[in-house]
């Protein structure tokens, strides 16, 4: 993130965990622009996320697209340099976000991020070491699915899941898990992912795209900024 230039992207330490500073990058276009909150590296053995977003700062395929920016590069550095899901309390950090939940200093830095902003579009890249192949989550209070343009544009570089379960969750369509967020699916989930809280607090749309550890890693992170570019493009 050295490399940035700050024309572009301010770059700052939101705080420290575990030794490790915790960096946030912006950038502000237009008041009236659309917004996005991207995020990656929750899992810490999950690295093609960290490199997609590292990847995307560096390109300038972000200029093609007129949205104001608030990233997160890494939201666990603890667990990404030692190649753990967890940070070093051993936790999940993506089950920290209930409103009565507040575990980890990573989901405090984020609960802090989020606080009065409201986000067009949530964003957060992930791995599933179990998966078989690429596959998208998706919520959308306007249901202007993209999930099926995305996973068409992604399917050039990587293969498509064509599990009928995946992660657990009955899919909508081939790669694709659409889900209606509502508060009644949330109460009833006693530990809250980050897309919970961003859903019903902060975020219109949700995705959260997910690729298998078992391709390249150039492939994986290029599968996710296809994605990403699908998305802010649409
Ligand atoms: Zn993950």
């Amino acid at each position: 993130m050295g490399t940035l230039s700050p024309d572009d992207w301010q770059v700052s330490t939101l705080g420290e965990v575990w030794g490790y500073p915790f960096l946030v990058t912006r950038r502000l276009v237009d008041p009236d622009a659309p917004t996005i909150l991207l995020t990656a590296g929750m899992h810490g053995e999950e690295p093609a996320g960290v490199e997609a977003v590292l990847c995307w700062l560096a390109s300038d395929r972000w200029k093609s697209y007129h949205w104001n920016w608030l990233v997160v590069p890494c939201i666990n550095p603890f667990g990404w340099e030692r190649n753990r899901r967890t940070n070093a309390q051993r936790r999940d950090i993506n089950r920290q976000f209930r409103k009565d939940q507040d575990d980890t200093p990573e989901a405090s830095l984020i609960r802090r991020l989020i606080r009065k902003r409201q986000f067009t579009v949530s964003m957060e890249f992930h791995e599933d070491v179990d998966a078989s192949g690429f596959y998208l989550y998706e919520a959308r209070r306007d249901r202007a699915y993209l999930g099926e343009k995305v996973l068409a544009a992604v399917e050039r570089v990587v293969p498509i899941n064509q599990d009928p379960v995946i992660d657990g969750a009955e899919r909508t369509a081939v790669g694709l898990i659409r889900r209606d967020l509502d508060g009644h699916e949330a109460r009833r989930r006693r530990r809250w992912p980050m897309a919970y809280r961003l859903y019903l607090g902060h975020a219109d749309n949700i995705y959260g795209s997910e690729t298998t550890i078992s391709e390249p890693l150039d492939d994986r992170a290029e599968a996710h900024q296809i994605a990403l570019e699908v998305v802010l493009g649409s």
